[in-house]
């Protein structure tokens, strides 16, 4: 049995089978496979999550042979993107034909159709997560068919499946294609620098408001904070690219960042108008119980969107993530900022760790019953749902 482990190694499967698709229509015989034999099947993109969302006993598909920029629409400013493409690879070939994806995460590891699967997001007040900016998706389903759907698609059924689709979570389909609304291509120049916590959080609103994107990461039993700021520049870029925190040049030179230390994560998307006060708890927690942690805690602010089941869902918001590093216990100081990041109206990263059951996840999320219909409609045999999402949907 072929064995499979996320990112930080942490979470592992071992699947009856693991296997590389090159088009949509092998996905789909795969898939209607599955179904007839009653077992599971999850696609994998870069096992990048910290949640068991991949892992299963049937099944794990790479969509490896699936990448690359398909058609683009300069007019539009949109493009269908293959569901397996890793986000790195997209930024020189988007910004060739003038166009740029609007925003991304902290890295570019993930693949387009795993990020938007877990709403992966990164900062600015005025931006939206990945899959807010999806626009069609075509998946491949257990039926064996492979079905396209959009916002403009005129049968409901299609219109409802895109809306919930943008945030999937792997349980619609193998999502082979996405077509991403772009922006113009831009060029960004960053500024960083070192502050107290208490003068970051006072500022923060006012940096925010003042620069497209703003960031912070705090270190435990310091009062010391790394701000990073990053605004659009008409300047050439600059190569080679100097340290995060002073480089300038393209959208997708600067935005994202190298993470090599293996990890676990969890991070909580809380009402921006309370994060502060959500922080100094977590301070606290820190100072108090948990003096040995010294992983930064991140703090990100990010816009509201339309998305079912994204924890930005019409509510600007920040970001809070603690982190542990992959070999030290992490879930009694999760678990205690878990508590925090609730009492404040907080809801999880669905790429990231939590302890949530369906019963709080319904609470947190008032589009939760239709998001559900959908995708019991486009997988009535629930072949697409591993354990960790039956137990939400019992
Ligand atoms: C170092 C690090 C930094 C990170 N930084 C950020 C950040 O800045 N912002 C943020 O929001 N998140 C961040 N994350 C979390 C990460 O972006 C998400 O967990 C993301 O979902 C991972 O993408 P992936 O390609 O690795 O997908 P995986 O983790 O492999 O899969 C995620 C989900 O997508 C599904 N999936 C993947 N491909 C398909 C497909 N073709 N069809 C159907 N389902 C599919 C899987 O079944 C699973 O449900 C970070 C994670 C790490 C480890």
């Amino acid at each position: 049995m072929p064995k499979w482990q996320n990112w930080s190694g942490l979470i592992e499967a071992r699947p009856s089978s693991y296997r590389q698709v090159y088009s949509a229509q092998e996905a789909a015989g795969l898939a209607k496979r599955a179904a007839q034999t009653g077992q599971i099947i999850r696609a994998v993109g870069s096992g990048h999550s910290h949640q068991n969302l991949v892992g299963n006993d049937g099944t794990i598909v790479d969509l490896i042979g699936l990448a690359g920029v398909g058609e683009i629409d300069t007019a539009e400013k949109t493009a269908w993107i293959f569901a397996g493409s890793k986000i790195h690879t997209l930024g020189a070939a988007l910004c060739t034909a003038g166009l740029a994806l609007a925003n991304q995460g902290d890295i570019d590891q993930q693949t387009l159709a795993g990020a938007t699967a877990t709403g992966t997001h990164g900062t600015g007040l005025k931006l939206r997560n990945l899959s807010s900016q999806v626009v069609g998706v075509e998946l491949a389903t257990s039926e064996g068919e492979v079905i396209e759907c959009s916002a403009d698609s005129s049968d409901p059924f299609l219109q409802n499946l895109w809306r919930a689709s943008r945030l999937h979570l792997g349980a619609f389909g193998i999502v082979t294609k996405i077509k991403m609304q772009l922006v113009e291509s831009y060029k960004l120049a960053e500024t960083g620098w070192q502050a107290t916590l208490d003068e970051t959080l006072e500022q923060f609103e006012k940096l925010c408001l003042e620069h497209r994107h703003c960031e912070f990461f705090w270190f435990p039993q310091t009062d010391k904070a790394q701000v990073k700021c990053i605004d659009e520049t008409q300047a050439e870029p600059s190569y080679p690219l100097a340290e995060e925190g002073s480089r300038v040049g393209w959208n997708y030179e600067v935005l994202p960042n190298h993470r090599p230390v293996k990890h676990s994560e969890m991070e909580y998307s809380v009402p921006f108008e309370r994060a502060i006060d959500c922080m100094k708890d977590i301070q606290a927690l820190l100072d108090k119980e948990f003096r040995q942690i010294k992983w930064p805690v991140e703090f990100r602010g990010q816009g509201a969107d339309d998305v079912a089941l994204s924890p930005a869902c019409r509510r600007d918001v920040v970001t809070i993530s603690v982190h542990q590093g992959a070999e030290e216990e992490d879930e009694p100081y999760f678990r205690a900022c878990e508590e925090i990041f609730l009492s404040y109206d907080g809801k999880p990263h669905w790429g990231k760790v939590n302890y949530l059951d369906g019963e709080q996840m319904e609470s947190l999320h008032e589009e939760w019953g239709s998001w559900w219909e959908v995708r019991n409609a486009i997988d009535p045999s629930k072949t697409f749902l591993n354990y960790y999402l039956r137990s939400l949907s019992d």
